[in-house]
This record gives C-alpha cells, sequence and structure tokens, in this order.
C-alpha cells in the first residue's frame, strides 16, 4: 500500500467508523456487528501505527465512542451535562486468546515484581458514573464523550437495585463508582413485545435498550423498564483500598450492587480457565455479557501502568464473538401489521441463543428474502445483534435439499385475500383493506387500548375473544359492552368484567392528544400526534386543516399530511369518530390545559435543571402560557428558565449570547402564576421521594 493509499483507507476507515459509532451510542441502532466494528478499528490502529504521519488526535482510535446527543431536537439533548471527576474510558479490546497472553506478558515486564490480576464478567450494557455524596446518591451520569457525561440522575433513581442510601460504614464522604446498567433478557423481552403490539421499532438488544432506556426523559417510564445495575470500578485515588477487589468489597459492604464473579488469577492459565468457564456459563445468566475483563487487580501497579487516551493499561477485555446458532426454517408466515404492512417470519426449529430459546426471526421484506438467497426449508445462521432480532445473517448452503424452490411472497393478504399493492417509494408491501381485514381490525383495537393510547387494562387474548364472539369490530363497539356480553366469554367472571369496564369508562378521561393516537392515523405516533392536538385544539379543527395547514405544524411532513388527509375521506373512519365522540372520548383539548395565558405568546424558552414541579409540568406550563419549549439556547431564546443544577453548558451558553437567566420564582411572576414555592428547592436529592 503506498502513501496515498493508506492516507484514503485512513479516512475512509474514520468515516465509517464515526457514523456508526453514532449510531451505536446516540441512535441505540447498529447496523454493523460489533466484531465488524472492532475489525475495522484495529485496521485502522494498525495503518495508523505503520504511517505515524496520519495520526490525528480526532481519530476514533483515540477517543471514545459519544452518547451525547448533538441534535438538539433529539432525545437526550435537554440532559444538564457535568464533567465527570475522571475520565471515563473505553478497554482494549480483543478477540484473541494469544493478544491476552501478550497483554500478560507486557504486564509482567513492566511491572517486574510479584502481583495478580482480577478478572471479571464484561457487562453488555451502558456504562454509568455515580456519585454518592454523604452516603446518599447524589449524582448518575452517562459516560458521554468519556469527558462530559450526560446527569441522569433521576432515572438513576429509578432503577430497582441503586441504592438511594448506603449501609453499613466507612465509605468516603465522596466518591464515584462506575458501572453499567443492564437490561435483563426478561425485561427486554417483555419491553420488546410490548413495542412490537404498538407497532414500534423493535430494539435490536438489551445493550441498546439499555442505554435506550437511560436516556428517556421520563422518570417513570425509566421504572417500568426493568434495568439492573452493576457496579465494578471506583476510581483509584478515592478510597485506600490495596487491591481492586478489595474495594469491590467494601463496595459490595455499603449495599452496592456489585457482581460475585469474579476470581483472582495469578497467571495466564488461571485467566484462561476463567474465560473457558463463562464462555459456556454465561448463557445461563439472566442478562447479558460480551467478554471478560482482566485487570491488575494491585492499585498501585495500576496507578503504575497508567493510560493512554483511550483506555487503562492495566486492563483488557477479552470479546466473545457473536453467537450464532445454525437451524433450518420450518416454514414462512406473513403477517398482517395493523397498517396492513405485511411481514416474512421464519418459523425455525427452535434453538437456544444468547439467553432465550429462538423460534422466529423476522425476514424484514421480500427483497431480503431475495438479497438473502433463502430457499424454502434452508438452514439458516441467526443472530441477536445488529439491526432486527434476532436476525437470519446467512443461508447454509451445504444443507440445501435438491431441489428446494425460492418461497413465493403472496399477491393477496394472507388473512383477507385483497390484492396486495406496494406503495411507491415503499419497501414492504401492504393488503389495502383498512377496515375489513380481521388482523388489522384487531391490531387496531389492541393498538386503541394499549398503554400509551387508552390505557385499557386488556391484552391480546382479550381482543381475540371479543372480536371472535363477534362483539366487537372497531374501538367504537368496545363502548357499547355490558357485562352480560363479557360473562358469556370464557374464563371471565364478573370481577374480571367488572374491571375491564371501569377501565374503559376511565378511558372517556384520556386526554385529546392521546386519543388522537389511539385511534390509528397511520404515520400519526405518539408525538405527532401531541404536536397536532396541541396545534389544532380539537378533532373538528384537525378534520378541516388543509394540507398547507397541516404542513405548518412542526415535524409534520409531505407523507404524514398526506396520511391524516386520507384518513378523514375514509366514511367509515368518519363513522367510526362520530360513535366515538358520542361514547364521551375527549376530541378536544379541555380549555384550561390548552390555555391559560398569552404571557408568553411568541416567546421561546429553554428550561435547564429541577424545579418544584417535575420538568414534563414546567414545559406544559409553559405552552400554557403560550409559549414555546427548545432544548438548546440561541439567538432566538427568549430567556433559559433555571431551575436547580442548571446544566453548565446551557448556562455559559445562554450568558455568552445575552439571554436573560431567571429563576422559577421570577418565572412565576412574569406569567402571573402566584403558586406558593417550596422552601427548598436545592435539587433532586432532597425534594424527590424515593420510588424503591
Ligand atoms: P467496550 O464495550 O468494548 O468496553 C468498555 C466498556 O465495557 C466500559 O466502558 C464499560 O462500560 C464496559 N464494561 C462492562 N463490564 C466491565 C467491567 N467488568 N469492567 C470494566 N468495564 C466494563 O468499549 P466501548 O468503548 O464502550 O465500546 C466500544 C465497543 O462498542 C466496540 O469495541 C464495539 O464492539 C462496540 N461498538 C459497536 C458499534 C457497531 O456499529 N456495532 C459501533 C460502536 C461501538
Amino acid at each position: 500500500m503506498d502513501y496515498t493509499e493508506a492516507k484514503q483507507r485512513i479516512e475512509q476507515l474514520r468515516a465509517v467508523l464515526w457514523e456508526n459509532s453514532r449510531k451505536y451510542y446516540v441512535d441505540n441502532a447498529p447496523t454493523m456487528s460489533d466484531f465488524e466494528y472492532d475489525s475495522l478499528m484495529h485496521e485502522l490502529e494498525a495503518l495508523e501505527s505503520a504511517y505515524p504521519e496520519y495520526v490525528s488526535e480526532d481519530s476514533p482510535t483515540r477517543r471514545v465512542g459519544s452518547d451525547l446527543e448533538d441534535d438538539p431536537s433529539q432525545e437526550g439533548a435537554g440532559f444538564a451535562k457535568y464533567p465527570h471527576k475522571y475520565p471515563m474510558l473505553s478497554l482494549a479490546n480483543t478477540y484473541s486468546i494469544g493478544e491476552v497472553e501478550e497483554f500478560a506478558q507486557r504486564a509482567v515486564k513492566a511491572l517486574d515484581t510479584q502481583f495478580t490480576y482480577c478478572c471479571e464478567l464484561k457487562f453488555d450494557g451502558t456504562a454509568i458514573c455515580l456519585t454518592y455524596r454523604g452516603g446518599k446518591l447524589f449524582r448518575a451520569l452517562t459516560r458521554g464523550d468519556g469527558v462530559v457525561g450526560d446527569d441522569v440522575t433521576e432515572n438513576a433513581r429509578r432503577i430497582a437495585n441503586i441504592p438511594e442510601t448506603l449501609s453499613g460504614s466507612g465509605w468516603p464522604e465522596e466518591f464515584e463508582i462506575r458501572g453499567e446498567v443492564l437490561m435483563p433478557y426478561e425485561s427486554f423481552d417483555k419491553l420488546n413485545h410490548e413495542r412490537e403490539v404498538n407497532e414500534e421499532p423493535l430494539f435490536a438488544n438489551p445493550r441498546n435498550a439499555a442505554s435506550g432506556s437511560l436516556k428517556l426523559q421520563d422518570p417513570e417510564e425509566v421504572g417500568r423498564r426493568g434495568l439492573m445495575c452493576t457496579l465494578y470500578h471506583i476510581p483509584t485515588g478515592q478510597v485506600a483500598f490495596p487491591t481492586h477487589d478489595a474495594a469491590l468489597q467494601a463496595a459490595k459492604d455499603w449495599g452496592l450492587p456489585v457482581s460475585g464473579e469474579r476470581r483472582i488469577c495469578r497467571d495466564i492459565d488461571e485467566i484462561e480457565a476463567f474465560i473457558a468457564h463463562w464462555d459456556t456459563a454465561r448463557k445461563a445468566l439472566p442478562f447479558a455479557t460480551d467478554g471478560i475483563v482482566i485487570k491488575i487487580n494491585e492499585m498501585a501497579f495500576q496507578q503504575q501502568l497508567g493510560y493512554t487516551a483511550k483506555s487503562p493499561r492495566w486492563a483488557v477485555a477479552y470479546k466473545f464473538k457473536a453467537e450464532q446458532a445454525c437451524t433450518p426454517i420450518l416454514s414462512i408466515d406473513y403477517q398482517v401489521g395493523r397498517t396492513g404492512a405485511v411481514t416474512p417470519v421464519a418459523n425455525l426449529e427452535p434453538v437456544f441463543l444468547s439467553g432465550t430459546m429462538v423460534r422466529r426471526a423476522t425476514l424484514v421484506n421480500e427483497d431480503q428474502i431475495r438479497s438473502l438467497g433463502i430457499h424454502e426449508g434452508d438452514w439458516v445462521y441467526v443472530e441477536k445483534g445488529g439491526e432486527i432480532i434476532p436476525k437470519i445473517t446467512a443461508v447454509e448452503p451445504s444443507k440445501r435439499a435438491p431441489g428446494a424452490v425460492e418461497p413465493v411472497f403472496p399477491r393477496c393478504c394472507p388473512d383477507c385475500g385483497t390484492p396486495l399493492v406496494k406503495p411507491e417509494g415503499e419497501a414492504r408491501w401492504f393488503c389495502p383493506n383498512t377496515t375489513g381485514c380481521p388482523t388489522q381490525i384487531k391490531g387496531k383495537i389492541l393498538h386503541f387500548l394499549s398503554r400509551k393510547a387508552m390505557n385499557v387494562l386488556a391484552g391480546e387474548a382479550t381482543v381475540e375473544q371479543l372480536y371472535k364472539r363477534k362483539l366487537v369490530f372497531s374501538p367504537a363497539d368496545l363502548y357499547q359492552l355490558r357485562e352480560a356480553d363479557l360473562l358469556q366469554l370464557e374464563g371471565w367472571k364478573q370481577r374480571s368484567a367488572r374491571r375491564f369496564l371501569q377501565s374503559l369508562s376511565d378511558s372517556r378521561r384520556v386526554p385529546f392528544e392521546r386519543v388522537l393516537f389511539a385511534i390509528g392515523i397511520r404515520y400519526v405516533g405518539e408525538t405527532t400526534a401531541r404536536d397536532l392536538a396541541r396545534h389544532f385544539g380539537s378533532l373538528e379543527a384537525l378534520k378541516a386543516a388543509s394540507r398547507e395547514e397541516l404542513l405548518a405544524v412542526a415535524d409534520v411532513g409531505a407523507v404524514i399530511a398526506d396520511s391524516i388527509l386520507a384518513y378523514f375521506q375514509v366514511p367509515e373512519n368518519l363513522r367510526e369518530l362520530d360513535r366515538l365522540r358520542e361514547a364521551g372520548l375527549q376530541f378536544s383539548l379541555e380549555k384550561e390545559s390548552s390555555r391559560l395565558s398569552d404571557a408568553l405568546a411568541g416567546k421561546t424558552v429553554v428550561i435547564s435543571g429541577n424545579f418544584s414541579i417535575s420538568r414534563d409540568d414546567m414545559k406544559a406550563l409553559i405552552e400554557a402560557h403560550g409559549g414555546k419549549n427548545s432544548s438548546s439556547v440561541s439567538g432566538k431564546t427568549a430567556f433559559l428558565l433555571a431551575g436547580a443544577k442548571p446544566g453548565p453548558e446551557k448556562v455559559k451558553k445562554a450568558a455568552e449570547l445575552g439571554v436573560e437567566i431567571i429563576d422559577e420564582a421570577r418565572f412565576y411572576e412574569l406569567v402571573g402564576d402566584h403558586r406558593p414555592m417550596p422552601g427548598n428547592t436545592s435539587g433532586p436529592e432532597e425534594t424527590e421521594p424515593t420510588l424503591f
């Protein structure tokens, strides 16, 4: 390779790695396997060491991948940011035992004395740094870019095994402890099942789900996601323990969640035995692990070896290759979703993979079947990870039966027989029979009842029973149900029937924005429904809106606008809406919650920090007084509303741009709201109750 070629390849690798780093850390939706990513990173490292003139401080080989969101409109952009006391680095990693041996040889040579290794599981989640002050949880930060992290304290408080208060004695007045937030397989399967029912994009793996959940702006929802935490590192210098192992033992005694699955090893043979044991044993763990971390155990030797720009020299991660299984396809189903999209799903000979039994894998769409070259009855490789779970990554051609044929993608709906259509620009086929196709009908009812829509206590089985008994064909039919109807259904008793009817009745109070989401206009998700509800105020106004008026709503583009217009053109939809209105559902924003005053009309406000009310309530209050919320300070910001512990970056930016910074009390004066302020607003750790 000559110099020009090397330079080109280096630039190409850097671009690919940064792009995939963003997909992985910020979007939580990687499209490349870790193995592939690591191979490209190692190629780049090798090129940079062969051509040192092209080394750059900006290279992904020198910086940890950042989880900080730079797009202000995205999830994660609204968190306050704080610097880490000690940088949060990555780990040197390898997939080769030979390289672990080289690490051990280097350590023996450099230290030239007796020492030990502490071998631990490499937990596959998202890193977190907890600070305890005076024995209480003070702050939780994500790794961020390694130097500055997002303040996710409120979310961390909702993770069941993170203690609010330490137990035992002897903890330092203030110290940081680091670890991983994980989503156990059970919580992960539950969450993805819920998302499948709601036709929301699935999380590719528990790591992405954990990291996406930790960055939610809704702590209550974080609490529902069943996350857990495991801690594995107290930065040197904060506690006086001779070894890393002793520090972890002390942390455990203080009530912190520390895994007991670690071993002190004296040499490479013991390290290899530990790796070999966990290569198999990890499959029985209730959460994901992706390797073994080997650390020099003595704190003094850790300090002696120090750090590179990206990782400690006293540790290395041995990574397990993503688990794969090879299994035959038994059949292919073509599933119709509530929007009519038809997805091919392979039924597999059940196979155990990364903690769960895999029976089915999506084949995404017709093009994917063709590009993998799948034939009926083929043996296929299945992997968990990457884009979709579980994923078929390849076909094993040697096992193909003679005469095997390619599957025929149906041209008619497998459920109702209506000819399928493939709209321009869509990779999927759709059943256009939106009001008559049984699967679409049941899917729509299920969506209508779901937690983020009408939040009625009912699931798939109930909907199936109601539909089968010809009691319910559309959401409006639900409100006609009587106790006697429900008692005809198998397994229903008076208590369950009354509970269901009560829950339906309660749903009449669900606010308009969620009703709008529940009725299931294609492309109108939760956020769009909220924006539309706030913009138009009522269903009548939305129905009367022209294409231009719809396009004037932030984030509503041509696809959504056309879908809304098309929805109101269908007579069955209009009849259904009339019936829902008659059933007493909220078809407009309540006067009070929509507008309290015009005090902030035309003003864009940025909030930062914690208030005497939740951040979401504060944003709603700003809108109720006519203001608009934004997550980043710019020249257009009217003022920065700073609560307790505002984000230092926002404060700095406001000061630079000359944007006024006001506190909560001043805000209430400004909008003419005379609510009493609590005496103490010094921060979440004092004002917020602990949930666990
Ligand atoms: P890493 O995940 O390889 O290792 C470092 C991390 O391991 C630490 O930050 C910590 O969070 C975690 N960890 C878990 N258990 C630990 C323990 N017992 N002790 C210490 N740390 C422990 O490194 P990274 O910087 O977080 O991520 C880089 C890796 O992410 C890459 O090697 C690649 O595999 C993956 N990645 C993949 C893509 C993709 O597109 N697939 C993109 C970017 C990164």
